[in-house]
């Protein structure tokens, strides 16, 4: 049986403008780049293009970690980089008219910086074609990988952070995912201090640069706990928060312990409101970049 027939009514929806979606499609396909849009078969395509907005999966399609919970190709060797990546990018985003670009990456901690430099170089490119063009960017913790001489792990983090936050982002996002105690089950390789010192780190480094994170709820976390996570990214600084509905993208990934209802996200909106997050989206259906560019 599909993970999708036993669906909640909430979490069934059109797909949205099919033309818009095959334009995309088109101009991603012939350049051999990927989208988290398309990667992800997120439910929100129709709607996100049709404002002008998508987020892009640079350094190729496979990660160097395998999160029990994400459907990006893992367990076997990254790509080597495409060099006219950015310039492909830049170009789509221009065919493409985006107005407010997300740019993300799988965890490559093959690389020696983690793919930071490559953040910078695909923002320099898109800026070149593209002036009016918002990039927010979502990366990797930047833990993984060897740090330079001298330095220790958590030096080596902070100086790729410090990499991408020079560029001056629209915003900094870093997801945490998920709460304290269910780290371990549903990210593997990914620590939940580790990715709140990412958070810290944006703000240490230029506070006026918006920093977000975001959770996926249904993984069998309490209301205590997300309360919890949602205090703890305050602590750091996080200006805003997407809670999402976890959904299952087949039967080799985790499956889904509870289905929270669209009353409940309202109630832990105003909750997050409550707290201080000054953005907040909250909803089944909400992913990490949905509505990114309505501030
Ligand atoms: Fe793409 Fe994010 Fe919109 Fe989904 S929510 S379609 S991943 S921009
Ligand atoms: Fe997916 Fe990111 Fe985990 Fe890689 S690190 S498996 S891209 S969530």
């Amino acid at each position: 049986r599909s993970p999708l027939a036993s669906l909640p009514p909430w979490l069934r929806r059109p797909i949205g403008n099919a033309s818009d979606i095959s334009t995309v499609q088109k101009i991603i396909k012939q350049r051999q780049i990927h989208t988290i849009c398309e990667e992800g078969r997120c439910p929100n395509r129709g709607e996100c293009y049709a404002n002008h907005t998508a987020t892009f999966l640079l350094m190729g399609p496979t990660c160097t970690r395998a999160c029990a919970f994400c459907q990006v190709d893992k367990g076997h060797a990254p790509m080597p980089l495409d060099v006219e990546e950015p310039q492909k990018v830049a170009e789509s985003v221009k065919l493409l008219g985006l107005r407010y670009v997300v740019l993300t990456s799988v965890a490559r901690d093959d690389l020696a910086d983690g793919g930071a430099a490559w953040f910078v170089a695909t923002m320099e490119a898109i800026r070149q074609l593209n002036l009016n063009t918002q990039i927010e960017v979502l990366t990797p913790d930047f833990w993984g990988g060897r740090p330079r001489e001298g330095m220790s792990s958590q030096d080596g983090q902070f100086h790729r952070v410090k990499t991408v936050v020079e560029a001056k982002p629209a915003c900094y996002n870093h997801n945490i995912e998920t709460v304290q105690r269910l780290q371990g089950v549903v990210r593997r390789g990914a620590q939940y201090e580790r990715s709140l010192d990412v958070l810290r780190f944006v703000k240490e480094l230029d506070a006026t640069i918006p920093t977000k994170s975001g959770l996926m709820l249904g993984h069998g976390e309490t209301e205590a706990e997300i309360v919890a996570a949602m205090a703890d990214l305050r602590a750091v600084g996080c200006d805003r928060l997407t809670l999402g509905q976890y959904m299952r993208p087949s039967l080799e990934h985790l499956p889904v312990q509870k289905y929270w209802t669209p009353q409940e996200f309202d109630e832990l909106g105003a909750i997050a409101q409550n707290l201080g997050f000054t953005q907040v989206r909250s909803g089944p259906l909400v992913r990490s970049s949905y509505h990114a560019g309505e501030v």
